[in-house]
């Protein structure tokens, strides 16, 4: 190719925008952990193999009778370059253009708001998102990526280079062995990753556990036979090509327990999750029986930032004989364990299932099962541990993940009980989220006959609800519930190991032989004494309620709200309304304490239209509403005051 028109095939093209930005901040600010680069790059490598073998399965000729996978690093002391090479499924020129040149996940939008400032937190995200391939800038000021996709003719390589700003280059090139080539050309303060020493070290911390091998050349010299002419003798020495493997290569699931260190583990999930956390806990099983399958599960520290959108992933990955089917695999872990992290490796399924077929499969439905099982043993597990670490853990694992496992509560009906012992709440005489429902049973008054709790929009809401009063009164403890989910997960729990639940702001209270003979007298006369009282409330505030009774249930208070039994609660038809779904107008009970000063003055009131209203707006504020219209309160507020 002439000058010319080599010049002419090389096209210059602009980064998206968001890369450019992320360029710019991985070369300012990432370089506090600047080694990560290579286990990135490593990891892009093991993938296009991941990719070849799948492939592979249909496309048998993409091998091109180069069947050994393996990931190659070279370094360059001379022209002062490290390079990562494999021979996995390799890149078109449109790939090249596509893949390195944007960044497709709408995950990155987020890495870009989650990024601080700070830098060491800021290295800590890298690769969360996808941004990979770009932290090779944080060690090179300039990259060639040098590829041929596999199937393809020598001559349709591509060459990509870039210096890490605005734009990058791409040429068609001549490249006969299949695969990628990354060459980083390394800042002058970054030449340490030319010490082999330096780079095996880092390849055994990050990559040991990769399945390819990954492979240095040996340090045997001898003189170099093509350099021929003026340096004949005492020629140049150069390196043999004899290439050794320097990481233990063989999947980490597929190794015997004993033989795995706590470490090795850590490794692995975070180089599965680029989490940077260490785990919680995980399981590690060997399951034969019906179907046999490897599981290695991992409970994370944290939870990823969509863990509540419709955006949450699952974070299994399917392997079927060690091959890599898919990310994700939704089918092998129930929708209330989606932060559950890991690996399955099935024996049995076919190489090309796909998400529809699993979603068929016996096999899959028994391994769900399997990783369910496991996930809640290991959580009873730390529950119940006397170890202070397993203690804190558990702790950690609740205030992370507590109010996603209570979705289970409506989703898998079979470990409802053993969800139900896994969740911890606080109560009206413990702040603290500490309490289980085992807790409060062995706490529960002499002649207490249900578990009683409270749902708000908060805790604090929760605890100085009306509606406790005369529980705090009696000294009879109630669990407050303040999650987004509680309502609609409490909908499907009538009881817990064989004691009634019962919401004490839903129906009227039936507090038993807590509530002694004379109290119930006391009741039956009072409201036969605001009889006309209620039916005249009623009748003021019947657009609004669905009925007004006299109550026990109140001591401070004036009036209450209650959602008659089977109807949705105000707390959730505002959630389900800001999620804006359709909800069936539904109006509360209106509950009054004839004891009360201000319902007493109802009796023959001149006001008793303003004042009806008012009680019963002060009623929707107090757990956690609004009245229907502020204006209007104010004004009649207003007027009784000035009267
Ligand atoms: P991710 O690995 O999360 O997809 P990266 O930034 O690490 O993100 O890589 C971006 C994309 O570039 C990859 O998805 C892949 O398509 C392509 N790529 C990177 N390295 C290689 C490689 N060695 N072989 C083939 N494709 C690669
Ligand atoms: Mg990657």
């Amino acid at each position: 190719m002439s000058e010319q028109s080599a010049q002419q095939a090389t096209q210059k093209h602009s980064f998206q925008a968001e890369v450019a930005q992320l360029l710019h901040l991985v070369t300012h600010s990432l370089y506090s952990n600047p080694e990560i680069f290579l286990r990135e790059l490593i990891s892009n490598a093991s993938d296009a193999c991941d990719k070849l073998r799948f492939e592979g399965i249909n496309h048998p000729d993409f091998y091109e009778n180069d069947p050994n996978l393996h990931v190659r690093v070279s370094l360059d002391k001379e022209q002062k370059t490290i390079t990562i090479s494999d021979n996995g499924i390799g890149l078109t020129a449109q790939e090249a253009i596509d893949n390195l040149g944007t960044i497709a996940k709408s995950g990155t939008k987020d890495f870009m708001s989650k990024l601080t400032g700070d830098q060491k937190s800021d290295a800590q995200l890298i690769g969360q998102f996808g941004v990979g391939f770009y932290s090779g800038f944080i060690v090179a000021e300039k990259i060639t990526v040098e590829s041929r996709h596999a199937g393809l003719d020598a001559a349709e390589g591509v060459r990509w280079i870039s210096g890490g700003t605005g734009d990058f280059e791409v040429e068609q090139i001549n490249k006969a062995s299949r695969g990628t080539d990354i060459i980083l050309h390394l800042r002058d303060d970054a030449l340490e990753y030319l010490e082999p020493w330096k780079v095996k070290q880092i390849i055994n911390k990050y990559s040991d556990h990769i399945s390819l091998p990954i492979e240095m050349q040996k340090e045997v010299w001898q003189e170099d036979e093509a350099a021929e002419g003026e340096q004949a003798q005492g020629g140049k020495m150069v390196k043999t090509d004899e290439w050794e493997v320097i990481n233990s290569a063989s999947a980490l699931w597929t190794r015997n327990k004993s033989e795995i260190t706590e470490e090795q583990y850590v490794e692995f999930y975070k180089n599965l999750t680029h989490d940077f956390e260490a785990p919680l806990a995980w399981a590690h099983n060997h399951v034969e029986g019906n179907t046999e399958y490897t599981q290695l599960l991992y409970i994370p520290s944290k939870a990823s930032g969509d863990i509540f959108t419709r955006e949450a992933k699952a974070g299994i990955k399917l392997y079927v004989k060690r091959v890599f089917i898919m990310d994700d695999a939704d089918n092998l872990i129930p929708n209330y364990l989606r932060f559950i992290q890991g690996v399955v490796d099935s024996a049995d399924l076919p190489l090309n299932v796909s998400r529809e077929l699993l979603q068929e499969s016996r096999d899959v439905k028994t391994i769900r099962e399997g990783n369910t099982r496991r996930i809640l043993n290991l959580l009873d597990g730390l529950a119940k541990s006397e170890d202070e670490k397993d203690q804190e853990n558990f702790k950690k694992f609740y205030a992370e993940f507590g109010s996603v496992i209570k979705e289970g509560l409506g989703e898998d009906f079979s470990n409802r009980e053993r969800i139900l012992k896994l969740l911890r709440f606080a109560t009206s005489t413990n702040d603290e989220i500490v309490t289980s429902l085992a807790d409060y049973k062995a706490r529960m008054k002499d002649g207490q006959k249900a578990i009683y709790y409270v749902t708000a929009d908060s805790l604090n809401a929760a605890k100085n609800s009306p509606q406790l009063e005369l529980f705090k009164k009696k000294g009879i403890e109630v669990i407050l519930m303040a999650d987004r989910v509680d309502e609609w997960a409490m909908n499907f729990v009538q009881e817990f190991d064989g004691t009634p639940m019962q919401n004490v702001s839903k129906g009227a209270v039936d507090l038993g032989d807590l509530q002694d003979a004379e109290e119930k007298k006391a009741l039956e006369a009072a409201a036969e004494q605001f009889k006309p009282v209620v039916e005249q409330l009623s009748d003021a505030l019947k657009s609004k309620t669905k009925e007004v009774r006299v109550t026990t249930r109140l001591v401070d208070s004036p009036a209450c709200l209650v959602t008659p039994e089977g109807e949705l609660s105000p707390q959730l038809v505002r959630m389900l309304k800001q999620a804006g779904q359709a909800v069936p107008d539904s109006k509360p009970i209106l509950e009054i304490n004839p004891d009360h000063p201000l319902v007493k003055k109802l009796q023959g009131s001149q006001q008793f239209d303003d004042l009806a209203n008012v009680i019963f707006d002060q009623a929707v504020i107090a757990e956690g509403g609004l009245p229907e219209d502020p204006a209007e309160y104010v004004k009649r507020i207003n007027s009784l005051l000035l009267k």
